[in-house]
């Protein structure tokens, strides 16, 4: 399929809006005008010395006041690299032959007040993205505030799939792998644990993400489209535009779409929000790798489950076993960790509640076990 029909076919896919739309860049209408350009070429019988390469043209571009001067410069057909030194102020430009044509005007015009037009869209839209964000950042950040947490461990498990899904854009332009992340996310029903704010909360970051990829995918789309009328200017003209071309817009219309362009979805999330969940690595004991229940700090500051330290003391170890430093002799009940203890059974109830039922099902197989039973030996009647 020709570039022009795929272009405007992926706005439509992607449910790009019209008003978008209305203000990107218009690749078939373009082509039209380039069309123009090299009908003036023929009709001024130049077409021909330019394809047979007995002289050779090259644009140079200023723009005053959004008008667009393009100078075409005859430069001799074997040295391509002595326009690169060519500035428009400098005398050498006298000493070249220009050509005037009118159509390229048009073409040049056109191309530039459409690009200015997307740009400033852009600007705008990015504007809008950036408070999207910093208000579901303070939606999640409001949630870790509550006393009660309801559905922080649901919150982890949906942003750790987001991670696993790796929704990239400077790679891949399409919604199906954000529509494939929530589909998962249905087929595992962590969403249907989120009561009714937390369910609304869902929606924000839904159309968080899908704003946000509406945008990039548009910005992408369109910078695509630019590269390539350029290209195809050049191709079907044989003069030389592109380099001065790019140049021109890019320092005429540069904006500040840095933030969002620079980054990826996923790194924009995580940054910005997922890093302010408490993770689960960060509370994990090094003895059973799972959350540290009852939680014991040592001198050290390094921490451990309570039942894990005994068992370590009552095998005759007495150092901390990250650091070596010689504090396990102080373990007991009493110093415990009761802050971050409350913190966890905050941020992770689920775990703490698993880890307390083995927790309390080895003690009690302990206290059996010293009374002479053994737990895993069914019960009989003799
Ligand atoms: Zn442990
Ligand atoms: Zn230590």
């Amino acid at each position: 399929m020709k570039f022009g029909k795929t272009y405007e076919k992926t706005l439509q896919d992607e449910h790009i809006p019209t008003e978008w739309i209305d203000r990107s860049i218009h690749y078939k209408l373009l082509k039209k005008k380039i069309n123009q350009v090299v009908a003036e070429l023929h009709e001024r019988g130049i077409d021909q010395a330019i394809a047979e390469q007995h002289v050779n043209y090259v644009y140079k571009f200023t723009a005053n006041d959004k008008v667009v001067s393009p100078r075409l410069i005859e430069i001799s057909p074997d040295d391509d690299s002595e326009i690169d030194n060519i500035s428009l102020n400098s005398s050498v430009i006298q000493q070249h032959k220009e050509l005037i044509l009118n159509k390229d005007r048009v073409f040049f015009q056109e191309l530039y007040d459409q690009h200015r037009q997307m740009n400033k869209l852009m600007s705008l839209e990015e504007k809008k993205l950036e408070q999207l964000i910093a208000g579901f950042a303070a939606v999640v950040k409001k949630l870790l505030d509550q006393k009660k947490k309801k559905d922080v461990g649901a919150w982890r498990e949906i942003f750790a799939i987001y991670m696993e899904f790796k929704l990239d854009l400077s790679r891949e332009f399409n919604l199906s792998k954000f529509e494939a992340f929530v589909q998962h996310l249905q087929k595992t029903k962590v969403l249907s644990r989120l009561k009714k704010d937390n369910l609304k909360m869902f929606d924000t970051f839904h159309q968080l993400n899908y704003s946000l990829l509406q945008f990039l995918t548009f910005k992408n789309l369109n910078k695509v489209a630019l590269r390539k009328i350029i290209k195809k200017f050049d191709k079907n003209t044989l003069l030389k535009s592109s380099t001065d071309f790019t140049r021109l817009i890019e320092s005429t219309n540069s904006n500040q779409l840095t933030l969002i362009s620079g980054n990826s979805i996923e790194q924009i999330i995580c940054t910005d929000i997922i890093k302010i969940l408490p993770q689960l690595d960060d509370y994990l004991c090094p003895i059973c790798a799972s959350i540290a229940y009852k939680p014991i700090r040592l001198a050290c500051s390094h921490f451990f489950c309570v039942r894990c330290l005994i068992k370590l003391q009552r095998q005759g170890e007495n150092k901390c076993p990250l650091c070596r430093d010689p504090h396990l002799m102080y373990v007991t009940d009493q110093n415990l960790d009761t802050q971050m203890m409350v913190f966890m059974e905050e941020n992770f109830p689920e775990e703490v509640k698993l880890k307390r039922k083995i927790n309390d099902k080895e003690v009690t197989d302990e206290t059996l076990k010293a009374l002479g039973y053994n737990p895993n030996r069914p019960c009989c009647i003799m």
